[in-house]
């Protein structure tokens, strides 16, 4: 069997310009959508995010507004920021590049944007409310797998899905969402017993581990969707969690790194930021775009 390549590039790339579209529709209402982000200090990595979330936001005709700040900004220096931006009404989504420095509370700062602003969907309040199955934000990652998996799949209810990692930005949202399509999720970390055999029975697998070729092809069921969530930066480039020699063997379909979920990450930032603004000026959620 060779594996389908799910081509999230393609689709990212088709998501942002319904979003164009839609945030044209929104000009005529007078209303542009606003995205802030926030960056502190001078990681190489995350410098790269922030110009290029920067740009796609601008390429689909949102305003964005980038705020540097030096790495030794006080906590208090970045609460006063994120205070303003929740005040300010050009504003309608709030990131906060992570990581922080190490001087700061993450969970404060994170705590501190507005839930409807908090286009990350880390604020407490949209884990609470993802949870429990109300209307919330949405992390980015994950709710591009989703969109990826039911575009591929269709209906996920039944699937048994087996989500490796359980962080709060990745595996734990995920396997919430994959709940709350009916699918019948199981969590993996590092703790788990004899994984291959677990992994071996899952119709989906998302890998999100931050090991480079972690999950090997004989891991995979026969016909399994494998989403790769991985980002590892090695000598041979950028490489996912999932070993693809093996994967393309065995797998139905997988997402490739790059051009799998890192692409749908930012186009779901921008999904997110059209979604806050819509909730704010009390308008429906645009088509598509919420799980
Ligand atoms: P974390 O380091 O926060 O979490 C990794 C998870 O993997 C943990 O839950 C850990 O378990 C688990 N793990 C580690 N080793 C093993 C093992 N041997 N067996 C089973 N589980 C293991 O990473 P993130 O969730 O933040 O990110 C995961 C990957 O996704 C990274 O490569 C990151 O770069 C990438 N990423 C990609 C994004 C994109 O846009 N494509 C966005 C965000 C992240 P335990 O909890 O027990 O320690």
């Amino acid at each position: 069997m060779t594996a389908q390549i799910i081509d999230g590039k393609a689709f990212a790339a088709r998501l942002r310009t319904r979003i164009a579209t839609q945030v044209q529709a929104l000009a005529g209402q007078g209303i542009t959508p606003g995205l802030a982000v926030v960056l502190l200090g001078e990681d190489p990595a995350s410098q790269v995010y922030v110009r290029s979330k920067g740009r796609m936001t601008r390429e689909v005709g949102m305003a964005s507004f980038e705020h540097r700040l030096p790495q030794q900004t006080s906590q208090q220096e970045l609460l006063d920021l994120i205070q303003k931006l929740n005040d300010d009404p050009a504003v309608h989504g709030i990131l906060v590049q992570l990581p922080l420095p190490s001087h700061m509370d993450e969970g404060a700062v994170i705590n501190a944007i507005t839930p409807e602003k908090d286009v990350d969907g880390f604020h407490i309040l949209n884990v609470g409310r993802l949870a429990t199955g109300q209307r919330a934000m949405v992390p980015c990652t994950p709710l591009g797998c989703l969109m990826l998996l039911r575009d591929h799949l269709g209906s996920l209810a039944g699937r048994n899905a087996v989500v490796i990692g359980r962080s709060n930005i990745v595996g734990k949202p995920m396997a919430q969402l994959l709940l709350r399509d009916s699918a019948t999720v199981t969590i993996a970390h590092s703790r788990t017993e004899d994984l291959p055999a677990l992994c071996r029975r899952a119709d989906i697998l998302v890998a999100a581990v931050g090991r480079p070729a972690f999950v090997k092809g004989d891991w995979i069921k026969p016909g399994a969707t494998v989403i790769d969530v991985g980002i590892n930066r090695t000598e041979d480039g950028l490489v996912g969690d999932v070993d693809h020699e093996g994967a393309s063997q065995v797998a139905g379909a997988f997402t490739p790194v790059p051009g799998g979920v890192g692409p749908m990450t930012i186009a779901c930032l921008l999904a997110n930021t059209l979604t806050a603004t819509a909730r704010i000026h009390g308008l429906p959620d645009p088509d598509g775009l919420t799980p």
